[in-house]
């Protein structure tokens, strides 16, 4: 069926107000011609459990499993169709280390050294040192394909409820508490009832349409769409001194893309693949619908520009460069949760130790430029061989029964440059899924939890609790 036909039939339906069956028919608000007044509805409970983990990537994933493994009855609700946010449907397949600067001590464990340790089994992950290896490795790149089968695992091993495929669209609050989450999904609207909540939505949608205190910076940091590249090394053999990092902004090729930051990764078990993460959008807030979409068509269209560069000047015209796109544009900030502690860079730089400190870092200050190339970076000094994140940070103010994990941290921009990289949002995460759990056995609001038993619940459970 052309575009055309498939066009004219579904415009006439939708003018005449048809409506799928089972809904109610919105009305023109009275006053306000631009806004449709729904009508009040039932909506069936579909699930009732202790946690319920909103945004499944792997911070949400490792709340769920942490507070699972404790006991808890726990749901995980993820807009994708499989769990991994970022790492597996932006491609990025990064892991900082999990050592101290001076590679005397590990620093993080707990269920990134698990995961990291169950794509070892399977080749799924390569370990890099510095050109003088010490004890610590100084990253780790994964294949996030196979990722994606571990998380599948680690959920239906802790016997957790997955709503793949769905989306959380409001909360239900009652006197502060939030007691349901509202989803929307093939089935249509449904309700998650629970105790506790974790916000890993990476944009604080939670916390957002709770009407929790938010904030987000004038300048976000830019998203990037990603690729995985093929016959990289074979453009590589045939054209010595290629660098990808160089050539996609070359101006002597027409299809450069001129500005912005490029880098690379290897895929274990994908010979010759490259993932680059180079096509920077500017400006834009991916918490905006409309702003998403088009930095989704921007950033596609800058891919191309790559794919089409390498078909023209590296491969004689012939071929197709790209093995895979992402699912999704990478998005690297929006809203943060205002919390009861903002971490900040200088608590960082000054290896500031927390009474309630539930991850250990070492990745830097890395702030991309909001509206052209150029990174911002800010190193530890030599006697702070790594900061900590506190608890605190992840408690969002007035709230009760929620907390947040991953890059909705509260941080300012340069501390959150840092905190930002995935072995940190793992750490949070275990961390809200393990606080979660503690919330409700002392049945106390999540901001006056004894955060004593905490770090030592994570200790029990493996996480470096220094
Ligand atoms: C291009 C790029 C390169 C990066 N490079 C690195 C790197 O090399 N190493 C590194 O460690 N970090 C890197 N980062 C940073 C890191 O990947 C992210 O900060 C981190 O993954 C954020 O994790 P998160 O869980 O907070 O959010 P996300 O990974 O964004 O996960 C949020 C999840 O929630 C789901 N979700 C959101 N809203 C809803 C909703 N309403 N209903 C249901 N589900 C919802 C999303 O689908 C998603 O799965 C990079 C980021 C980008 C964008």
């Amino acid at each position: 069926m052309s575009s055309e036909i498939a066009r004219r039939e579904f415009f006439p339906l939708a003018m005449a107000g048809v409506v799928s069956a089972g809904a109610a028919a919105a009305q023109d608000h009275p006053d306000n011609p631009k806004v449709v007044r729904e009508p009040p509805r039932d909506t069936s409970v579909v699930h009732e459990c202790d946690l319920c983990v909103i945004g499944g990537s792997c911070t949400g994933v490792f709340a769920a499993v942490a507070a699972a493994r404790l006991g808890a009855k726990v749901a995980i609700v993820e807009l994708n169709g499989f769990f991994g946010g970022v790492a597996t449907a932006s491609l990025v397949n990064i892991w900082h280390s999990l050592w101290d600067l001076r590679r005397e001590n590990k620093i993080v464990g707990g269920l990134t050294e698990e995961v990291i340790d169950r794509l070892r089994r399977v080749d799924a992950v390569t370990e890099r040192f510095r050109p003088a290896p010490g004890k610590g490795s100084n990253h780790f790149e994964l294949n996030t394909e196979v990722l994606k089968f571990e998380l599948d695992h680690l959920v239906v091993e802790a016997d957790i409820r997955p709503f793949l495929h769905t989306m959380f669209v409001c909360p239900v609050v009652e006197d502060g508490r939030m007691t349901a989450a509202i989803i929307e999904d093939k089935s249509g609207r449904r309700a998650i009832r629970a105790r506790q909540f974790v916000d890993a939505t990476g944009d604080a949608d939670v916390i957002a349409r709770m009407g929790l205190d938010v904030y987000k910076r004038q300048d976000l940091q830019p998203p990037t769409y990603t690729c995985i590249l093929r016959d990289m090394d074979k453009i590589a053999r045939e054209n010595p001194g290629f660098n990808i990092n160089r050539v996609i902004f070359d101006a002597q090729y027409e299809q450069a893309i001129r500005e912005g930051h490029s880098w690379t990764a290897s895929v274990p078990g994908a010979q010759g693949h490259l993932m680059l993460a180079g096509a920077r959008v500017f400006g834009v807030d991916c918490s905006d619908a409309d702003q998403l979409t088009q930095a989704s068509l921007e950033g596609r269209r800058k891919v191309a520009s790559i794919c089409e560069l390498l078909r023209e000047h590296f491969l004689g015209g012939k071929g197709v460069p790209l093995a895979w796109l992402p699912a999704k544009i990478g998005v690297r900030e929006t809203r943060h949760a205002h919390c009861l502690h903002t971490l900040t860079a200088e608590e960082l730089l000054t290896g500031h130790r927390f009474e309630d400190a539930i991850g250990n870092g070492t990745y830097p200050i890395d702030v991309h430029r909001a509206d052209r190339a150029g990174i911002t970076w800010g190193h530890l000094p030599e006697d702070v061989p790594f900061y900590q994140i506190p608890f605190s940070s992840l408690v969002p103010r007035a709230a009760k029964n929620v907390l947040v994990a991953g890059r909705n941290i509260d941080a300012d921009e340069g501390a959150f440059g840092a905190v930002r990289v995935m072995v940190n949002c793992n750490q949070m995460g275990q961390a809200a899924g393990v606080a979660a759990w503690l919330a409700l056995d002392s049945n106390v609001p999540v901001d006056s939890l004894d955060v004593k038993k905490l770090r030592a619940t994570l200790r029990d459970q493996g996480a470096l609790i220094v």
